[in-house]
Order: structure tokens, then sequence, then C-alpha cells
């Protein structure tokens, strides 16, 4: 007998932005699903808000997964079509990155698909089921561009391919996903029209022919050049999920031009709506600005994990910072700070203890001061009210309490529900939220307990020899802990220590 999925039992609500509103969730074929995600431009390292949207929808990917459906999880990687600021004209980002470094394009997507990948399986992001790339698929976008161009929503200028937006908005609705007009659109960009082959300013290229010094090229009917940019997800989301597919997924900054494109570019050439569900991320902050490659306002993960940098007093493990990460709903902003990721390691902490203890615990005949049941049905009513991992994670603590109350002999708990306890802590904590066990998460190098409960003792001793002036003796604690790979930060709130 094949055991009956979670789903049918639990029902899903998704924030579709398409609609504005929260919707239940219904796959197109019973138990599968296709997703498919943004992925990176691979130009330079990850910062900690792209990581902060592959995290979001990694959550999305297990929570899914854990509900017992089977799913197609597609997120590509952008190596080739993307123009610097985004539009039709510029360098390709990738192109540019090469040049300045003097190396091949290849090394450069080579180089930051490594990073991106290392990054992402240290914050325990489970791959999608298929990675295509840009310049893996430029067949199939000339091919997209033919049929666009023989369903006369194209037109070719010196040997560039553009959409012709006017033209398809007669008949479709450009603007559904975004709530933009295009007659506001147009209203306020007239005067840019004349500057450009494009009969419109907001058309967008589907192909455009590439400068002499354009060295990302492929041969076309229209011309050497390359690919749009917002082509390639189309591209690519419908040749491994199908003309239409159940979500697409990116950061709320990809709404507007690039996912109202996709639609439009789909709706086009196959003349149906891509995609029945469209979630989209909200920005990581920095000091309050959206973390951006463009204005250097970002951190790296790296610099979390090692504390190498004056915006941390401290080292935090890459299950703390994913755990900061999941205390806010992906729909809303989050703001990073040291305070911030100090507040969610003491959480974090509390509830790993917690589970530590679990397998000491011993059972009675009843359960009193807890209802267990009713407890990890509250927990699945969060995640199914648009993954509300803040909720979910609230709900833990009420039973780490109760865990700790346990632990005091002040409550006890029946075989039944312990057992029922450790296998929702399991699911959810470990399978759901993708947090790993304290130990390693503290360290990020596998050092123990008691070890960092040493290192923490020569730093008090170290502070004690500073008051009396000892300064041989604080010095000497400093320096031989440095020989050994463990540096001392003195910072605001005291001092803390990075593993080198
Ligand atoms: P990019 O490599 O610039 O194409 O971005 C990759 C992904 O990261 C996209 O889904 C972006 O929406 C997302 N992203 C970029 N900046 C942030 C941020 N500050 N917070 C959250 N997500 C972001
Ligand atoms: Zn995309």
């Amino acid at each position: 007998m094949t055991p009956v999925p979670l789903y049918s039992s639990q029902e899903l609500h998704i924030y579709n932005s398409l609609k504005g509103e929260k919707e239940v969730f219904t796959p197109i074929t019973e138990g599968y699903i296709g997703m498919y995600v943004c992925g990176p431009t691979v130009y330079s390292n990850v910062h900690l808000g792209n990581c902060r949207t592959f995290i979001s929808f990694d959550l999305v990917f297990r929570y899914l997964k854990h509900l017992g459906y089977k799913v197609r999880y597609v997120r590509n990687i952008t190596d080739a079509g993307h123009l610097e600021n985004d539009g039709d004209i510029g360098e390709d980002k990738v192109a540019k990155k090469a040049r300045l470094e003097q190396l091949e394009p290849m090394e450069i997507v080579q180089r930051y698909t490594v990073d991106f990948h290392n990054i992402l399986s240290q914050f325990n992001t489970i791959p999608p089921s298929i990675e295509p790339t840009a310049t893996g698929h430029i067949i199939e976008q000339i091919e997209i561009i033919k049929t666009i161009i023989e369903n006369g929503f194209a037109y070719v200028t010196n040997g560039s391919v553009y959409f012709d937006v006017k033209k398809f908005n007669e008949t479709h609705n450009y603007g559904k996903l975004s709530g933009r007009n295009l007659e506001d659109m147009i209203a306020n960009t007239r005067e840019l029209a004349a500057q450009s082959d494009k009969k419109n300013p907001q058309d967008f290229a589907l192909w455009k022919k590439a400068d002499p010094e354009h060295i990302m090229r492929w041969p076309s009917p229209w011309s050497d050049g390359f690919p749009g940019w917002h082509l390639e997800c189309t591209v690519m989301s419908t040749k491994y999920l199908g003309e239409e597919f159940d979500i697409h997924g990116g950061g709320m900054d990809l709404k507007f031009p690039h996912h109202e494109c996709e639609i439009a570019q789909g709706e086009a050439a196959c003349g149906k709506t891509p995609v029945n569900y469209w979630m989209h991320a909200n920005m990581l902050t920095l000091n309050g600005k959206k973390m951006s490659k463009s204005t250097g306002n970002t951190i790296e993960p790296v610099e979390i994990f090692t504390g190498d940098t004056d915006k941390l007093n401290k080292a935090f493990a890459p299950s703390v910072a994913r755990f900061f990460m999941l205390q806010a709903h992906y729909r809303s902003i989050l703001d990073f700070s040291n305070n911030a990721l100090e507040a969610s390691e003491k959480g974090f902490n509390r509830l790993m203890e917690a589970i530590k203890a679990l397998p000491q615990l011993t059972a009675s005949n009843e359960t009193k001061g807890f209802d267990i049941p009713a407890w990890r049905q509250l927990c699945y009513d969060a995640m199914n009210d648009d993954f509300n991992s803040p909720i979910l994670i609230a709900h833990l603590f009420d039973v780490v309490k109760f865990i700790n109350t346990l632990k005091e002999g002040k409550a006890t708990i029946s075989t039944s529900d312990l057992t029922l306890l450790q296998k929702t802590i399991n699911d959810l904590v470990f399978d759901v939220l993708g947090l790993t066990d304290s130990t390693s998460a503290n360290s990020g190098d596998g050092m123990t307990d008691k070890l960092s409960g040493t290192v923490e003792l020569l730093i008090k001793l170290r502070a004690e020899a500073r008051i009396n002036k000892d300064f041989a003796t604080s010095d000497k604690i400093r320096d031989e802990l440095l020989a050994l790979g463990i540096q001392l930060k003195d910072g605001r709130d005291g001092t803390g220590y990075t593993l080198n």
C-alpha cells in the first residue's frame, strides 16, 4: 500500500504575485510540480542578498517535497546576454569582467559558478533538478524568436530583433504582473524613442546584433549577435517544464521588466500564459538600502563565516545566517546587522540545545502541560500559509519552553507524543527549514563546545590581565591563540574570535 502523501491533508496557500492575493495551490498534474527560479548572473561572487532569494526558494522546494510532491526544480545560470544596467544597451556583464581581468568569458563563468555552488551548499540549500545555462540554449532561443516573428509580435531592425510591446498589448495585457499600464509607460518615455532602433522604448531585445568588440556572439538568421536577457528564462523554463507550468520565482526586483517580458514572450510564442503561480522574494537590505552589486552595498557570505569585516564583531556559522533569514517571511524586507545576527544566534543555540536534550527525555503515561498534536498542526498551518517560516519558528520556541520544563521534571510527555515530537522536529527543523546540527553549526569547522568554552575562558583571563595592566600576559594569550589559528577580535561589545 502506498502511503497517502501529506499534501492530501495539508491545504497549501501561496501568495500569487500575478493575482495579488493568496490562493489555494493546485498543481497542473496531481502530485507533480514544475518550478523555475531565475538563477544568478555569474560575473562576480554572490552576495548575501542573492543568497536570501535562493534560500527563500530552497525553503519552498523543501516544503513542497516534504508534502510529498515530486518537484522538478529548474534554476538557470545566466552566462550571456545580461547587459549592464539590465537593459538593451551596454556591455555584457560577463564579457566586461572578462575584459577587465584579461580572462576568457567562460573562465569568469566557471569561477563564479563554482563560488555560487560552494556558498549555497554551505547554506545547506538543495541543488535544483536541472541547472541549464543560457549559452547552452542559443539554438532554442533562435527558434523561439522565429516563432515570435511569425506570430507577428517581433520585428527586425539592423540585424537586431525586438519584441513589439504595443502590438502585443492590442490583444494581450502587457503589465498584468507588475500592474503597470502601457499607455502610462509610453507617455512617460516619449522623448527617448528617437534614439534607438526600436519602434517604442518599451520594446525589448530578443536578439541583439553584436558590435565588433562584443566577444560573446553566435550566428543567427538576423546577424552575428546574442540573445536578449529575458528570453533565456522563457526558453529554459518551457523546455524543461512545458509551455504551462506551476511556479515561477525570483527576487522582487525581477518582476519588472524581466518577468513581465517572460510572460509576454511565452504568450507571444505559445499562445498560453506560461506560469500559474508567480512568487517574488523580498530584498535583503544593509543600512536600510537594498544589497546590490552595482552600488557596492553588499556583504559576502565568507565575510560572515570568517567574521573578517568591520560590519561584524564576530564570525557566524552558515546555519545561523540561514536561521536569521528564515526568521523573516520571504515577502518581507529584512535588514542585515551584527545585532540582528547575534540575536538569531542566541535563538538558534537555544533551539539546538533543546533538540539535543530530546533523546535524554523519559516518557510517562500521559502528556501534561502541552498538546503535541495540536502544536504540530499549528506548525504546518504556518507553512501552509504561504511558507510562513517566522511563525513556524515562533511555534518551535513554544515547544522549546515545554522541552525545558520536561527537563526540569515540571511536566510529562507520553511515549507516543515524544515520538511525534521527535519526528516533527526532524521533519520541520532539519528537512524543511534546512538547519544543521548545533555543534557543527556553531563552529562551522567542527570545533567542539569544549574547545569554544576554553577559548571563552582564555578571553576572560586576557580581559582580567588587561584590567590589571598585565599586558605581557594578555599579549601572550592573544599571540599564542593566533599561532594556533584562533584570532581574537576586540569589538564594541567585547572580544570575539575567528578561526583561520
Ligand atoms: P542577479 O545575479 O543579479 O541576477 O541576481 C540573482 C538573484 O538575486 C535574483 O533573483 C535577484 O532578484 C536576487 N537579489 C539581488 N539582490 C538582492 C537582495 N538585496 N535581496 C534579495 N535578493 C536579491
Ligand atoms: Zn529569469
